[in-house]
């Protein structure tokens, strides 16, 4: 099998499809055997309809349905798991992410063997002017703090050969930032430029608030940085305790109440924010050493006419 590629698929019943007929054509004359692979994301619309309506007459067409939904982290590994292709590939279902590109990258991959991965980056977004800035304060905050490199507007949208896929897939942790694990597993990686189109259908799944969150657990996942600020602000707090200690006796005068309540607020504060990260980080333990599965796959479908 050349290539197999992954679909994350959450309440996409008008896409389904259209993804489909659109990738079908696309890939009409391409030389190479390929497969596609729906992850449906506990989709509480008709998309597992849709989905079982496509591989009754598709050929090479998978569908991964979970019992819920899990999110597009755990939808993605799950296809990794499932694929077998030489090349791997993640798509959008909704064609924001052309499959023309898609094609263009396969090409690049099989006209130089020294790249092991390419990746679409969003050269323009067409998002609001709040969002655009908040996405690029988020790639400067994790490129500080991290020790890995986020290159900005780096989607999921890829292609990599097999040992990438492995790499990526010997990353056993529960909690998924696949940005980052792109990253940390390295290979040669090229980039291109690619422009987000409209939805086909649909709008978008990710909230701002769910935005912050998928931010922040990827700063947790990819940096101690929240972990090792107690030690200096530790060593702040005690040196602000003595300079008080002295700044009091020399002055003996009313303002020493006042900085005392000064200090005794911001440096409860402090800690307070210390042990706010440090609770954060205890729950990720936790819940690595539960070992919980990223996912729970009820069935896995397989088109009538499926080739390997
Ligand atoms: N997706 C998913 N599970 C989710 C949310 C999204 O599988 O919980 C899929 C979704 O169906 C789509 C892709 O992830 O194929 C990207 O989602 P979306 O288009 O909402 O994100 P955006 O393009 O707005 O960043
Ligand atoms: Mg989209």
């Amino acid at each position: 099998m050349k290539l197999s590629v992954i679909v994350p698929s959450y309440n996409e019943e008008d896409n389904v499809l259209a993804f489909y007929n659109t990738f079908t054509q696309v890939f009409k004359d391409f030389k190479g055997s390929y497969e596609i692979i729906y992850v449906n994301d506990g989709s509480k619309d008709k998309t597992l309809d849709n989905l079982k309506e496509i591989i009754a007459s598709a050929k090479n067409v998978k569908v991964i349905n979970f019992s819920r939904n899990f999110g597009k982290e755990a939808a993605m590994y799950a296809g990794l798991k499932e694929a077998i292709g030489e090349y791997t590939a993640i798509i959008d279902a909704d064609l924001q992410q052309r499959p023309e590109i898609l094609l263009r990258m396969v090409t690049l991959l099989d006209e130089n063997e020294e790249y092991d991965s390419v990746c679409a980056y969003q050269a323009k977004r067409k998002e609001g002017k709040t969002l655009i800035f908040l996405k690029k304060c988020f790639y400067g905050l994790i490129n500080k703090v991290s020790d890995v490199r986020f290159v900005e507007g780096a989607s999921d949208f890829r292609i990599f050969r097999k040992k990438v896929r492995e790499a990526i897939l010997s990353l056993e942790e529960t909690n998924r930032f696949t940005k980052g694990i792109f990253s940390y597993v390295g290979f040669n990686t090229h980039y291109i430029p690619y422009c987000a189109e409209e939805r086909n259908s649909g709008s978008s799944k990710w909230s701002l608030k769910s935005l912050f969150k998928y931010a922040i657990s990827g700063i947790l996942a990819f940096s101690t940085l929240p972990l090792r600020i107690a030690l200096p602000l530790g060593c702040v707090t005690v040196i602000g305790s003595f300079i008080y200690l002295i700044v009091s006796l020399i002055l003996k005068v009313e303002l020493a109440t006042m900085m005392l309540f000064f200090f005794l607020s911001f440096f409860s504060g402090v800690q307070l924010l210390t042990i706010g990260f440090l609770s954060r980080y205890v729950q990720l333990m936790y819940s690595e050493i539960k070992k919980r599965p990223v996912y729970i796959v009820k069935e896995v479908l397989t088109s009538k006419h499926y080739k390997k």
